[in-house]
């Protein structure tokens, strides 16, 4: 049973106390509150019951911020709030609200942990967070990581969204002397050399470390569909896998994924509903946003995630804020070198060559092709492997008698090293088309491997 012992400060007003106890989300919530952002009052606010206009909505007030007669009312809330959280079993919890909408999970979120529950924004679509917040008629705190690296119209959504709710979003800024070091050392673009883990953990893991000691649980816009490759099984509520709460240790730190099984294209539609502000940098074809030198906007045919350190491979398209959700079979192999023993073969279809290594060798040679071939390169215990199978063997059946052949060649184990240095591989599946007339194999570009995606890739190319 995943529980989290923790106790709150509560859903408190500053001059006012009101319950935080469980109302149904749109009836039975309190009139008015009072909230105080970044330690300053507030005036008194009307909730509304999801229409009108954003005045005076507000994200509460930092626990530093509380003023000492507030905090004397928070003991109170707060041994009620430690009673009613010890009781919950999250994993329960997160079972119950699989198929909840994220409305009501937040309101639960905020319901559980009033003040001591944020919401991660990060500039982009994940203002919905902010949206359904709202929506709750509760109080809630947004924080947000400056980088220093961040697009000027990231900025200037920040902006647009604190005057659209009317709330202060808490920013959070890296050690300055950690980004001096790395910058000195290794100039403003090392990440395009060495990858992106280094400045990310300067410029966003620690400072959201940071910043997450300061609470008991936090909201994430992760969704399943943002990334097949590192996000496919996230649990709407979870105790958190990577980061440590107020208290300290494991299990200090609850995090919930409201959105999780949401589409992007349904998140899109409650923004445009609602007429939610939306950060400029969609309408120029970005579709996930991040820092300025690591997004980029994508074609309609790519994955969002392509956008991000597309100079990396699909794998490692994390920066360590949600690492915890990368699967063991997704980010490690199952075994030292690869091989996992008691997976069932892939791709054992009529029209599909079984390459061997010297077969496959031979096809790197342009003299040893009388035919364009397209080969996947592929483990058995690969789930994205196993994903792909059926679309791959569609792809065989319709090239049938086409001239072209299709062929998988495994390329785990004691072939890795081989696939690695002369194949291309990075991370499994890896397809490659070996043209007529070329000698250099072209790799499939795309995370997108549907069989509408694989003909298009074929046909553009023989
Ligand atoms: Fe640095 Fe790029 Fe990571 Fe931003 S996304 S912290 S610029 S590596």
């Amino acid at each position: 049973m995943a529980t989290v012992a923790a106790s709150t400060s509560g859903c408190l007003s500053s001059s006012q106390s009101f319950s935080c106890t469980s109302l149904e989300i749109g009836s039975g919530r309190p009139a008015e509150v009072s909230a105080v952002i970044t330690g300053r009052r507030r005036p008194l606010v009307r909730l509304m019951e999801g229409v009108g206009p954003r005045r005076g909505r507000g994200s509460v007030a930092p626990r530093a911020a509380l003023s000492s007669s507030v905090a004397g009312e928070a003991a109170g809330f707060a041994e009620k709030a430690a009673t009613k959280l010890e009781e919950v079993d999250f994993e329960k919890l997160a079972e119950e609200l699989e198929a909840a909408s994220p409305l009501v999970i937040i309101d639960k979120a905020l319901d559980l942990f009033g003040n001591d529950i944020a919401i991660a924004f990060s500039g982009a679509e994940d203002v919905a967070l902010i949206e359904y917040a709202w929506l709750t008629g509760r109080p809630f705190r947004v924080f947000s990581l400056d980088t220093g690296r961040l697009n000027p119209e990231t900025y200037q959504f920040f902006d647009a969204v604190e005057k659209h709710y009317n709330i202060r979003i808490e920013y959070v800024f890296p050690e300055a002397v950690e980004v001096q070091g790395l910058v000195r050392n290794k100039g403003l673009f090392s990440f395009y050399e060495d990858g992106h883990e280094e400045c990310c953990r300067v410029r966003k893991v620690r400072p959201l470390r940071k910043a997450l000691k300061g609470l008991r649980a936090w909201i994430t816009g992760q969704r399943k569909d943002q990334s097949p490759g590192t996000r496919a099984s996230i649990p709407v509520v979870q105790v958190d896998p990577s980061f440590e709460g107020v208290d300290g240790g494991a299990g200090s730190l609850i995090k919930w994924n409201p959105v999780a099984n949401v589409q992007g294209g349904d998140i899109w539609n409650l923004l445009r509903i609602m007429n939610v502000p939306v950060n400029s940098l969609h309408s120029q074809g970005y579709v996930s946003i991040g820092c300025e030198p690591c997004t980029r906007p994508v074609l309609p045919w790519q994955h969002e995630r392509e956008g991000r350190w597309w100079w990396e491979d699909a794998k490692s398209k994390e920066c360590g804020l949600h690492k915890g959700n990368i699967s063991e079979d997704e980010a490690t192999p199952k075994t030292g070198n690869g091989a996992g023993p008691a997976a069932a073969d892939l791709f054992d279809a009529p029209g599909i060559v079984n390459l061997s290594r010297p077969g496959i060798e031979n096809l790197l040679k342009i003299g040893g092709r009388k035919e364009p071939w397209i080969v996947v390169l592929y483990a058995p215990w690969c789930s994205f492997c196993q994903e792909m199978e059926g679309s791959y063997v569609e792809l065989a059946q319709k090239l049938a008698g086409s001239g072209i052949k299709v062929a998988k060649f495994r390329a785990d184990g004691d072939r890795k090293q081989f696939a690695d240095r002369e194949l291309q591989l990075g991370s499994f599946p890896t397809i490659l088309f070996f043209p007529k007339h070329t000698a250099r194999p072209v790799k499939y570009p795309t995370e997108k491997r549907g069989l509408d995606s694989l003909l298009a890739f074929v046909n553009a190319l023989s």
